[in-house]
């Protein structure tokens, strides 16, 4: 199988050149020039398997230059128990017959980035052999808080590689920045920058893009290469979870062989709920894909309109990692959606970059609102889903997941579509303690942050997980602060 640009399909590379490489020269995404396809029988051969041998299964039909040897490798080093609290990885949690929560924030920083960030280095490490690459790859990485972190934590240590974090110094939550400045390992680096998240990302971008650094660190043999979900190497470790769902609603007798689920994902970049699709592409009986958005919903406009319009106002929410009104995964889906026509695709994101706008052919709208429902949920309705949630079912959700459960129950309601529901829930409750406890006792409590977990803690009877409570106790390594022109420099100075 070749991975192909969305924006020039004469440009055919393999998975580990498209791993290592993470965007396409001329801007485009990289994507699977045909999705590969799985019988009703060899879905449910899954059920038995562990959640390594769900993911390895899966991935050996996306990832085919990988050697069995190398992709078990990447899998069970991956999903471990040491690395994941919980033992089946990402486990389904029945909150009402029909009603499942897949728990994807189990992992070592508590948001389900960790999912495809704890196997992306090893990819990477096989995708360098695979393409005989004989430099140590550089990954940068601009964060505004949850992937800058998970980035950290799967690269620490990974031989090959070295990874440089540069975070906004006022634009992260404070749980974020003290995960990243207490970050162990040897081979990372993290930067505050005095600027915002687009200073920090367009630093970023600027240092990709310059020949001189590109040219001198070439000496110096290094390389760089993204940990966004541009890269595909993100994007279909997040594919194995719906399929292990799916296998876990089976072994538990929820569902028949066959059985049509729908599931519903909190959006912001479009990774997630894009590998959702690519599941359901693949053939997992999945009936209606639910994206659903913050008060930023640029995307629920989109599937109900078929117009794509990011000029409008900005919103800061409670749920910050779905703020977005550029999801650069869409890219993906509307090269899908118009049977992989790359001028098509070239034209649209021409469209947007030039007037922020574009609009999809009725062909297409019918389409997407086939495959996909769109919804969502604002500030009062999230903190009240959050209570809602608590007090009928005693489960405690993130902000990120409430919006999703807003988002099903309306979906439910209106059209009485009662099929078995999977809702992904994307972060730990202890992330984003302010917020959650605010919206269970009613009103904001005066407290520092580790006072916020053990009352979050007292109050919902629910476990600190560990890599938050070990923070307050971890040492502090990483205290620069830059000035954002300073970017390049701290690259060069760093890579020696
Ligand atoms: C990144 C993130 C999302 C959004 O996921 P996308 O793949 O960008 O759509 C949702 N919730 C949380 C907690 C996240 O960290």
């Amino acid at each position: 199988m070749n991975y192909i640009s969305t924006r020039n399909k004469n440009i055919k590379i393999s998975s580990a050149q498209a791993i290592k490489q993470g965007i396409s020269e001329e801007g485009g995404l990289f994507v699977p020039d045909r999705i590969p396809s799985f019988t009703i029988d060899e879905i449910c051969s899954m059920t038995d398997m562990s959640y390594n041998e769900r993911a390895f299964f899966v991935l050996s039909k996306y990832l085919t230059d990988f050697s069995k040897d190398q992709l078990s490798y990447c899998t069970n080093n991956a999903y471990t128990n040491e690395k994941f609290s919980d033992c089946k990885i990402a486990p389904v949690v029945e909150l009402e017959k029909g009603f499942n929560i897949l728990e994807l924030w189990h992992g070592p920083t508590c948001a389900f980035k960790d999912m495809a960030l704890q196997i992306l280095p090893f990819f990477l490490t096989a995708s360098i052999k695979i393409t005989d690459e004989d430099k140590t790859v550089c990954i940068l990485v601009a964060t505004s808080g949850d992937t800058g972190k998970a980035a950290l934590e799967g690269f620490k240590n990974v031989e090959g590689t070295n990874i440089l974090v540069f975070y906004p110094e006022l634009g992260v939550s404070n749980m974020q920045k003290l995960q990243m400045k207490t970050q162990e390992g040897n081979n990372v680096n993290v930067f505050a920058i005095k600027g915002n998240f687009d200073d920090a990302q367009s630093g970023v971008k600027k240092i990709f893009i310059d020949e001189n650094i590109k040219d001198e660190l070439e000496k110096r043999g290094y390389m760089f290469s993204s940990a966004n979900s541009i890269n595909f190497g993100r994007l279909c470790p997040q594919i194995v979870y719906y399929f292990s769902a799916y296998c876990d609603l089976i072994e538990k007798n929820k569902i028949k062989p066959g059985q049509e689920i729908n599931v519903v994902v909190p959006t912001g970049n479009f990774g997630n709920i894009l590998a959702a699709y690519y599941a359901k592409l693949s053939g997992l009986p999945i009936k209606k894909l639910i994206c659903a958005s913050n008060k930023n919903k640029v995307l629920t406009d989109f599937i109900n309109t078929g117009i794509y319009n990011k000029n409008r106002e900005f919103f800061a929410t409670s749920s910050p990692s779905m703020d977005i009104l550029i999801s650069s995964n869409l890219e993906r889906l509307l090269f899908s959606l118009y049977e992989n026509d790359d001028k098509e695709v070239l034209s649209l994101m021409k469209q947007l970059s030039e007037k922020g706008e574009y609009k999809v052919s009725d062909k297409v709208l019918k389409k997407l609102q086939e495959s996909f429902a769109g919804g969502f949920a604002n500030e009062e309705e999230t903190f009240n889903t959050i209570k809602y949630i608590f007090d009928k079912y005693g489960y405690i959700c993130d902000t990120h997941t409430a919006v999703a459960i807003k988002v099903y129950l309306d979906y439910k309601e209106k059209t009485k579509d009662d099929t078995v529901s999977v809702i992904a829930s994307t972060a730990s409750p202890y992330k984003f303690p302010d917020n959650v406890l605010k919206a269970v006792l009613g009103e904001k409590a005066d407290l520092n942050d580790f006072e916020l977990i053990k009352k979050l803690s007292d109050v919902t009877k629910t476990e600190i997980p560990a890599p938050i409570k070990e923070l307050e106790s971890k040492k502090v390594r990483f205290n620069n602060v830059i000035d954002k022109t300073e970017m390049k420099k701290a690259v060069l100075d760093l890579l020696k």
